[in-house]
């Protein structure tokens, strides 16, 4: 038996927690019994004097413990049960193509996925721009489709890992959210409760990336791992850059299109295609789907050459009530805007620089994304055509195009994306796609 106050009081003054003292704190968050002052305070003292990797497993465990913890041994699956998780980027429309591309190359991908957060996408709410794909699912069903088409991407249900949920939200208006030892444990605590053998994360770093460092990316990475490995599931992560929309196109029913372009071959941007790579053949030689990166990629390959990840991918959808025609028909089911304008360019020269956020937030203000958590979204509304980096642009010409609902939601849109990029006289330097990977 603790004293909630002695736990609080003991990391107050830099002690490490011992296992039982975490999970005797987090079960307070997840039944009610340790209220939301001694929540705040006991985030705070984390949030100064951090937690040591023993204490973040323990609270990684604990959070995981604290609801539903999904058991995929009963189906007898014939191959590794692995997913990939993204800190949130623009144009990041990796999970439509990821899941149905390790699938065809037999793992099963049950990916538990979220909404837009803050200027991010969110792979939720680009599903639901199909009409009928349903995003919440009966447990049943989950199963059914992970076990026939070998991935279902659906959303978050309220029985995995509650405690992170009152603990998130108590920490978001606390100011402790920014805490690599606390994200660390709300991500994994989730990743765990699904039931994964092995787990890709992709930590984005740039002016689009939720951390706001190259240096706190890679520590958050850092931490990811080890937290991972130490919880028992096998985990490695990409730093990848997100100075610049992943896809040149940003927004729900335009990833939706882009997703499926991608798949079909129909068009394979170089950056989505090498980010969207390394992901899926880091999960293929975790899951020992592959003896090493050359051999997975030739798998990844030809499950997208010879069509069998846009089969994935259509079975999926219709499994999970969307249509069946959506790849060969896309224009008859994905909504499109009533507006389409070129946001100019207003000087000649490269595109040296993108303020990557202030991309995601014109699609936030086009509707494509939410200001307050109950906001509707217009799934029509985006970007496309977007200009990449170290291209060279005249006065005038696109630096996008613009799907918008109304003159005034473009007219602001193009405001903004004029005032993200950067217009330089000298060609820059490439940044990298692929920063560094990291393994246990
Ligand atoms: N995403 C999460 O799920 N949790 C955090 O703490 C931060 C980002």
């Amino acid at each position: 038996m603790f004293l909630t106050q002695e736990i609080i009081r003991k990391k107050r003054d830099k002690g490490a927690l011992t296992p039982e003292e975490i999970q005797f704190f987090v079960r307070g968050i997840t039944d009610g019994s340790v209220s939301e002052g001694q929540i705040a305070a006991l985030a705070m003292a984390v949030y100064f004097n951090d937690m040591n990797m023993d204490e973040r497993v323990a609270f990684t465990l604990a959070m995981r413990d604290s609801g539903a913890v999904l058991d995929w041994s009963g189906l007898n699956l014939p191959g590794p049960v692995v997913d990939k998780h993204s800190t949130g980027g623009v144009g990041d429309v990796v999970s439509l193509l990821l899941g149905p591309m390790v699938a065809a190359c037999g793992g099963y991908v049950p990916m538990i996925s979220g909404r837009g957060l803050g200027h991010t996408g969110g792979t939720l709410d680009k599903f639901d721009s199909i009409p009928g794909y349903n995003t919440v699912p009966d447990n049943d069903l989950f199963r059914k489709v992970v076990k026939e088409v070998g991935v279902a991407i659906i959303g978050q249900t309220s029985n995995l890992a509650p405690s992170d949920k009152r603990f998130y939200s108590i920490r978001d208006v606390t100011a402790t959210v920014e805490s690599v030892a606390m994200i660390t444990g709300s991500i994994l605590s989730k990743k765990l409760s699904a039931g994964l053998q092995a787990l890709v994360m992709d930590v984005k770093a740039g002016t689009g990336a939720f951390m706001p460092t190259y240096d706190k990316s890679v520590e958050l990475a850092e931490s990811i791992v080890k937290v991972g490995n130490g919880a028992g599931m096998m985990t490695s992560a990409i730093l990848t850059d997100m100075n610049e929309s992943l896809a040149p196109y940003a927004g729900n029913a335009v990833e939706v299109r882009g997703a499926i372009d991608y798949l079909t071959g129909k068009s394979r941007p170089a950056r989505l295609h090498e980010v969207t790579m390394a992901l899926c053949a880091e999960m293929l030689v975790l899951g020992k789907l592959a003896a090493d990166e050359v051999e997975a990629r030739q798998k990844l390959q030809a499950a997208l050459d010879t069509g069998a990840a846009t089969e994935r991918f259509a079975r999926m959808v219709v499994a999970l009530g969307g249509p069946a025609n959506l790849v060969e028909n896309p224009d008859q089911y994905l909504a499109k805007a009533p507006i389409l304008v070129p946001a100019p360019a207003l000087k000649s020269g490269y595109a040296a620089a993108t303020n990557c956020r202030g991309i995601g937030l014109s699609v936030v203000s086009l509707g494509g994304g939410r200001r307050r958590p109950t906001d509707a979204i217009d799934f029509a509304v985006g970007l496309t055509d977007l200009a990449g980096l170290g291209d060279r642009i005249e006065a005038g010409q696109p630096l996008a195009m613009v799907h918008a609902r109304t003159e005034a939601a473009a007219a602001q849109a193009i405001a903004e994306i004029q005032a993200a990029y950067t217009i330089a006289e000298d060609k820059p330097a490439a940044n990298p796609v692929i920063y560094r990977t990291i393994r246990p």
